[in-house]
């Protein structure tokens, strides 16, 4: 296996996560997004095999058996997410880094088992009125599942001091330079 490194994108859902990583993969090529595996189901502007591989319940646990997940959780309850073996070896093996973006519990997992070789960064939000009305606006939520996402939130908040940076998403643009420079730093 070659010697790529990984960084590791956690935080509470609607502190801009998965934007910061999307504008990091596009800023720095050395750098590949590891795709999961999810049961959720499929967003509309969400592509199977870019965004996720969306698998049911049965294909997701058959992963499981055949021992095909490098890490995985119950995001909520139901509902399953996990990174592939395959998708971060085949990363590592094309000489790219991997850079993830997985749930607190699973990224403080990971960090515990890559040690130096990853850089945990969670992202947070300045607070969880910010996040609510983020999560407001996604219209991605039911009025059920956007209570249930910033209960959430705010246990995962407490997961922030287990990384090695916090960064505090204010201005989205100035978030995404914060996080350039302490990516392209580590792996440089
Ligand atoms: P969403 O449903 O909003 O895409 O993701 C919900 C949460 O699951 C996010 O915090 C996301 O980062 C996390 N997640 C996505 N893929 C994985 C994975 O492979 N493993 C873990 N542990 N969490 C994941």
């Amino acid at each position: 296996m070659s010697q790529g490194k990984a960084v590791i994108f956690c935080a509470p859902s609607g502190a801009g996560k998965t934007t910061i990583v999307q504008q990091l993969v596009k800023r720095i090529p050395e750098l590949r997004f590891s795709i999961s595996a999810t049961t959720r189901s499929k967003r509309d502007y969400e592509e199977h095999g870019k965004d996720y591989f969306f698998l049911t319940k049965d294909q997701f646990d058959q992963k499981l058996e055949e021992d095909e997940l490098f890490e995985w959780q119950e995001v909520y309850a139901g509902t399953f997410y996990g990174t592939l073996k395959s998708e971060v070896e085949k990363i590592w093996d094309q000489g790219f880094h991997v850079i993830f973006d997985i749930d607190v519990v699973g990224g403080v997992n990971l960090k515990k088992r890559l040690g130096d070789r990853a850089l945990a960064i969670f992202v947070n939000a300045e607070s969880v009125e910010v996040l609510r009305e983020r999560l407001t606006n996604r219209n991605t939520e039911t009025p059920e599942s956007l209570e249930k996402r910033i209960g959430k939130a705010v246990e995962e908040m407490a997961y922030a001091p287990k990384f090695d940076y916090e960064l505090v998403n204010r201005v989205l643009e100035d978030a995404v330079d914060e996080a350039e420079n302490l990516v392209r730093d580590f792996i440089k």
